[in-house]
This record gives structure tokens, sequence and C-alpha cells, in this order.
């Protein structure tokens, strides 16, 4: 069973190092990609979280990996971190970008479930989440071997494909 919560005590603060912030309305300052946050601590602790709203960074606040970033520390690499251990920065920086990826479409997945789909979808549906939910789990390698494969081409296409159901369903709800 995927656990889709965050568990910030139990990852690397991986969202503060692999992901772009752009200052605007959620953010009070600009971070490259890939660049840890300045507010990150070596014990990938944020040295603002207490008031990261007065601070005007409600995008932290708001933002959720869908429970992929403790997966990628634990599952991925041992519990090891890339503050501990440069060299798995780029690595774990790859593998929460297609994890995180993963997670979400299993969330659309999970709530797809609750649209009239016909039999040919319902089944598509369970042959997607089988494939982003391996009951072998995730390795590193398999991971990133999927990704290779060009998933998100084929999965964004059965999404794309839902649209008309979502919006037939929507339209009887009203
Ligand atoms: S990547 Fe996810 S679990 Fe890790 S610190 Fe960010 S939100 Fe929390
Ligand atoms: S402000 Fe804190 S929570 Fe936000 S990205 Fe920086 S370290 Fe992470």
């Amino acid at each position: 069973m995927v656990d889709f919560t965050p568990d910030c005590k139990n990852c690397a603060a991986l969202c503060c190092l692999a992901l772009a912030i752009d200052k605007g309305e959620a953010f009070s300052f600009d971070k490259p990609a890939g660049t840890a946050c300045a507010h990150l601590l070596p014990n990938h602790r944020c040295n603002i979280h207490a008031e990261l709203s007065a601070r005007g960074c409600d995008g932290c606040v708001q933002y959720s990996c869908e429970g992929a970033g403790q997966r990628v520390v634990h599952e991925l690499f041992s519990g090891q971190s890339w503050q501990d251990e440069p060299a798995l920065k780029l690595p774990m920086i790859e593998a929460f970008h297609i994890l995180r990826l993963v997670h979400k479409y299993l969330v659309l997945l999970d709530l797809a479930k609750g649209l009239e789909l016909d039999a040919a979808q319902a089944r598509a549906r369970l042959e997607f989440r089988a494939r982003l939910d391996p009951a072998e789990g995730w390795q590193l390698e398999s991971l990133q071997a999927f990704a290779r494969a060009g998933f998100v081409g084929e999965i964004e296409a059965f999404f794309k494909g839902l649209k008309s159901t979502a919006q037939s369903w929507r339209n009887r709800q009203e």
C-alpha cells in the first residue's frame, strides 16, 4: 500500500534541493532546481520552518511530494543523504523527480476509480496502477529504466481519454 503522506522527518529535504522556486505570491525568493535552499540546515531542517508563512513562503507550507521523498531516501538509497554524501545529490534528485511523478499519477488513478469508466478504461486504469506500483517495489535501476521507457506519454494519453468521461460524470452530478 503506497503512503501518499509526506514524512518530512524521515526524508532528506529532497524538495528543498531538487525543485526550482520562483519568487512570487507563494515564495519570497528564487532558487534554481538542484541547488539547496539557503534556509536549509545540515540536518535537513529548515531554519525558518516556524515562520514560513510570515516570511512569504506559503508555497513551502502547501507543497506535497505525495510521499515520494521518504521513499527515495529509504527504499532507493537505504536511508543515506546527499548532505552526507555529495555524490548522491544528482541520483537522488533524478529519482525524486521520477518517483514524485509516479506518485502523482497513482493519486490521479485512484481518483479516477470514482468515475464511471467503461470496461476498457477500468482495465487500463488497473494496468497502469500495477505498473506504477509494482509488487516487487522500486529499485533505483528499475525506476530509471521505467522512466526511460516513456511512460509519461502513455499515461497522459490515458488521462486525456478520461477527460470526456470525467466531464459527463461531472455533468450528471450537477
Ligand atoms: S520531499 Fe516530501 S517528504 Fe521530503 S521534505 Fe519534501 S515534502 Fe517532505
Ligand atoms: S524555505 Fe525552508 S521549507 Fe522552503 S525550500 Fe527553503 S528550506 Fe525548504
